[in-house]
């Protein structure tokens, strides 16, 4: 027999309560049961996204969404400024490179934020751009970039901002509305607490009207077509949306919604900091300054002479506990501990008590203990 513990930043553990609620009967999409669901999902991911905006959900998971940004609201030859932090803001890249756009990368070292004044610089510069885009959370590095800063550039220079907010929403504070963020995309698999499967987008009116402009060619993502069902009498979505993972949002936002916002992001917060005083008690080094950690994921160096992939192989076979390595450049050389979405304190404790057991069986010469004693002092302050 074997327990498993999912220690990743997407897909996440999914609590109970929202995997019943996958088990009902599905529902036709064309019934008003279904527009009840839709409007209730939502109602609620406006409340988590802090927005009046319009919301609209995708049937993918979060590239999707990325993807759909960029063809609903540029066009061919548009020039766009991309904000490297990771491996994520290199996919933004990618996507708006592979549909044409005219990129102008502003990238920074892995495990470093972005810097604000270079985004105003790169703005001042060159009045063309047309479009911003970044990561909130950086997943692959852990940094979390300063979304209201660089909100408050884009927006003193009319330009708009395009956030993915995949690992970020619900786990650290995005204020899209007041910040006055264009385009938040963000998934179900991370933060939200949900299967993976389908992701959404909120668009601000400056956004509506680069969509109107929009020349690229879409179809299946289509925000016209999208907003137009949305405000039917009955609302619906152009295709067959998945109605069980609709079913179980409505469950995992409610139970975000009777925590409240503050208490979220008060316990994301906790849970990466007890993460980070345990590995640094171990004599362990964090990828990134804990300035600009994310409270999403915590990636981490393994000790000199050990490899990343024989602590992550260690802590699945022997204990079960899956995290995740390095990505992109970082392959190999870090591993990381997920604790967005459905994690507590004990989650975190049972994780470090698993990598202490699996360091020590590599050869690393530390104190047992010591790491779990510094994630609960965290817990206990
Ligand atoms: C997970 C993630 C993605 C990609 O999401 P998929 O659901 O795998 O398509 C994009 N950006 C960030 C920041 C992520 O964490």
């Amino acid at each position: 027999m074997k327990k498993s513990y999912l220690m990743t930043p997407g897909p996440t553990p999914v609590p109970t309560d929202v995997l019943l609620a996958g088990a009902k009967d599905v529902i036709h999409h064309r019934a008003p049961a279904f527009t009840k669901l839709l409007l209730d999902v939502t109602e609620k991911l406006k409340w988590v996204l802090q927005t009046k905006n319009t919301v609209l959900i995708i049937n993918s998971s979060g590239t999707g969404a990325m993807e759909s940004a960029v063809v609903n609201l540029f066009s061919p030859g548009d020039r766009v400024l991309v904000i490297s932090t990771g491996n994520f803001g290199e996919r933004f890249a990618k996507i708006s490179n592979n549909y044409g756009l005219d990129v102008v990368k502003l990238e920074y070292e892995w495990g470093t934020a972005a810097v604000p004044a270079d985004v105003e610089r790169e703005l001042d510069k060159d009045p063309s751009i047309k479009g911003v885009m970044v990561t909130h959370s950086e997943t692959s590095t852990g940094v979390n970039n300063d979304i209201k800063e660089i909100a408050r550039i884009t927006n003193s220079h009319n330009t708009a901002l395009i956030v993915d907010a995949i690992s970020g929403l619900g786990a650290s504070d995005l204020k899209t509305d007041e910040w006055g963020v264009d385009v938040v995309v963000a998934g179900s698999q991370k933060a939200l607490m949900t299967p993976p499967g389908i992701s959404f987008v909120s668009i601000s009116d400056r956004a509506w009207k680069m969509v109107e402009e929009s020349k690229l060619p879409k179809f299946y993502f289509d925000y016209k077509a999208a907003r137009k069902m949305l405000e039917n009498d009955s609302p619906q979505t152009p295709f067959t949306p998945a109605i069980t993972l609709l079913v179980q949002l409505s469950s995992s936002l409610q139970m975000i919604m009777d925590d409240g916002l503050e208490n979220l992001f008060a316990r994301h917060a906790m849970l990466a900091k007890a993460s980070r005083a345990a590995v640094k008690a171990l004599g362990l080094k964090l990828l990134c300054d804990e300035k600009v950690a994310s409270n999403s994921v915590t990636p981490i160096l393994p000790p000199e002479g050990i490899e990343a992939g024989k602590v992550i192989k260690g802590m699945r076979e022997d204990f079960g506990v899956t995290l995740v390595g390095g990505q992109g450049k970082l392959e190999g050389k870090i591993f990381r501990i997920g604790h967005c979405g459905y994690f507590e304190k004990l989650d975190i404790i049972l994780t470090i008590a698993a990598l202490e057991m699996t360091l020590k069986k590599l050869g690393y010469k530390f104190e047992l203990g010591s790491g779990i004693k510094a994630a609960e002092e965290v817990f206990t302050l």
